[in-house]
């Protein structure tokens, strides 16, 4: 299923049609956003048996099936591997030995499929060995092989990679458009609404929230704990940061909540409450602050956040000036 893209779905089709798709593609954008939904969708599309002229996949062939239940063999999904080396578990890497097994099978023709199809998850984790392998494809591509990458967080990427593909930007979806694809996963009005507000556009995360209900109880706590953070002392908020800045998938997590919290305090302070979402443990604390205040706030997560996607900064140093300016 696909949530939102619109545009991106009609430009891939549009370019297929005309035989003007490229050899590789780039998909960047937000974690969960819908990248590899979107790439899986399209490859369905592309071997779709009795899709004739329609803009979707009939979704019931031998090939959508094959897609769906992952058993296609013309289909190759390439991830990251947890890695140790010298006893310590390092960060999820893509090796050299996977991008070589991934050539391998690029240079064989397709089993039944137009194409074989590449898709690489979260490109920005290759080796720097493989990142050369794989440049080494993407100069000289065969007539039968289809290349999607996928990055949350392209900034990472070389740009000797970025430059041998297409890339197409992934933004976050409207609200109104997930809650109506997702209305059917959930129990209660209410659980939908705070898994909407709380995916910030990202439909995978949304339909994780209701799928997997008690995390929605955690967000909860990790707000109470945001409210803890404002009342604590410098030294406190600067262990915090350190401690966020291991897990930096999980930061921009805790910073959308972060983002949510200030923006509903704003609205509860304008008058607005009943548009707000995330829950407030601390009334206290809306008296300690004005609307200025908070929207200050949510920019500097906000500016936070866009340092945090790009790996070449440095992490600790700008969540810690976040702390101070909190
Ligand atoms: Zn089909």
């Amino acid at each position: 299923m696909l949530i939102g893209h619109q545009r991106i779905w009609d430009f891939l089709i549009k370019s297929a049609k005309q035989n003007k798709l490229a050899h590789a593609y780039l998909f960047a954008g937000p974690a969960q956003v819908g990248k590899l939904a979107t790439a899986l969708e399209f490859t369905k599309w592309l071997f779709c048996e009795k899709k004739a002229n329609q803009k979707e996949s009939c979704g019931r062939c031998k090939s959508c099936l094959a897609i769906e239940s992952g058993q296609n063999p013309d289909v190759l999904i390439l991830a990251a591997k947890q890695i140790t080396k010298n006893d310590v578990l390092k960060n999820a890497e893509i090796g050299i030995a996977q991008i070589r097994e991934l050539q391998h099978k690029l240079s064989l023709f397709p089993y039944g499929a137009p194409y074989k199809v590449a898709i690489i998850e979260e490109v920005a984790n290759l080796s720097d060995e493989a990142a050369s392998a794989l440049l080494k494809t993407l100069e000289e591509p065969s007539s039968h092989s289809l290349i999607i990458m996928i990055s949350s967080s392209w900034q990472a990427v070389l740009p000797t990679i970025v430059s041998r593909c297409q890339m197409i930007k992934f933004l976050p979806v409207a609200e109104k458009e997930i809650s109506l694809k997702l209305a059917s996963l959930a129990k209660k009005e209410k659980d939908l609404k705070l898994a909407v507000k709380l995916a910030v556009g990202r439909p995978g995360r949304a339909i994780k929230f209701l799928r997997e209900p008690e995390l929605l109880l955690e967000q909860e706590k990790e707000i109470g704990v945001f409210e803890k953070l404002l009342k604590s002392p410098l030294v406190w908020r600067l262990e915090e940061a350190l401690k966020m800045s291991q897990n930096i998938v999980l930061a921009q997590e805790t910073l959308n909540q972060w983002l949510l919290w200030s923006r509903d305090r704003v609205l509860e302070i304008s008058g607005q409450a009943s548009l707000a979402i995330a829950p407030r443990a601390d009334s206290d604390l809306l008296n300690k602050y004005k609307a200025s205040d908070l929207l200050v706030f949510c920019r500097e997560i906000q500016k936070t956040q866009e340092i945090l996607n790009n790996s070449s900064f440095n992490a600790r140093l700008a969540l810690e000036v976040l702390m101070i300016k909190l």
